[in-house]
């Protein structure tokens, strides 16, 4: 018997060490989002890289990681013939597959909830003035247009953009910051999933700087299918078709 485990030796080893290497490379992904994550104080800049990179990063962490394993699984061979490697690649592959879509469905339709809520405590969290080094007041929807020009405000009526204007009331610094509704996932209605997006966008009447113009938005959740359509006025506006036509 001893000769035929030794024949598989060597693959085991390396399967072995693959499989920790993966883990390691996992572990390290993960550590780079999190010093990412400490490292970056500004709340803004934090914002975007969670909204544009965690789910991604912790995506990539995991597959790796079910890789290793997959490697470990099969890192303890002793015996082997030509069903028993069907056997063996079947039911890894498929253990793999099971396991990258329980992580690809928690991080879908679960973790955004988690995510949504630290990106509100960003968002609100009051800017401090480079000038005074004092914290700053978030305009409302009605103080902010002074702030904004008429190209931002236009864009704040479509494309599901949203503007924030931060002002030091002492010094009058000005921070503009810019929340792009297209990436953000509202509640769906139907399943109540963090899923619920803007798909479409269709201009019904374009504005003119002297009448409303209507826009309709359509929305779909990625979970449950759950469609629904919106219809919101756009401010009369000149600088509206310019916008559309860069957006
Ligand atoms: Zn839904």
């Amino acid at each position: 018997m001893e000769p035929i485990i030794a024949q598989y030796e060597p693959w085991n080893r390396m399967a072995e060490y693959i499989a920790y290497g993966c883990w390691a490379l996992a572990i390290l992904v993960v550590l780079w989002l999190l010093v990412k994550l400490a490292t970056t104080s500004d709340p803004k800049e934090k914002y975007d890289y969670i909204s544009r990179n965690e789910i991604k990063l912790l995506w990539i962490a995991s597959v790796i990681l079910i890789v290793g394993c997959c490697f470990y699984a099969n890192a303890n061979i002793e015996e082997l013939n030509a069903i028993l490697i069907f056997v063996r690649v079947f039911t890894t592959v498929s253990m793999g597959l099971i396991a990258a879509l329980i992580v690809q469905n928690l991080l879908k339709f679960y973790y955004p909830f988690y995510i949504e809520k630290r990106l509100k405590v960003l968002r609100y969290k009051p800017r401090i003035s480079p000038k005074t080094g004092r914290a700053m007041k978030l305009l409302s929807e009605e103080e902010e247009d002074t702030y904004l020009d008429e190209g931002m405000q236009a864009e704040e009526n479509i494309f599901s953009t949203d503007y924030d204007v931060w002002k030091d009331e002492e010094s009058g610094y000005i921070k503009i910051e810019k929340y792009s509704g297209h990436l953000h996932a509202l509640e769906c209605p139907e399943c109540n999933y963090q899923t619920f997006k803007v798909v479409k966008e269709e201009i019904l009447k374009t504005p003119t700087p002297a009448e409303e113009g209507e826009l309709l938005k359509h929305y779909t959740c990625g979970y449950c299918g759950y469609k629904a359509k919106k219809t919101v006025t756009l401010k009369a506006s000149t600088k509206f078709e310019e916008t559309a036509a860069t957006a």
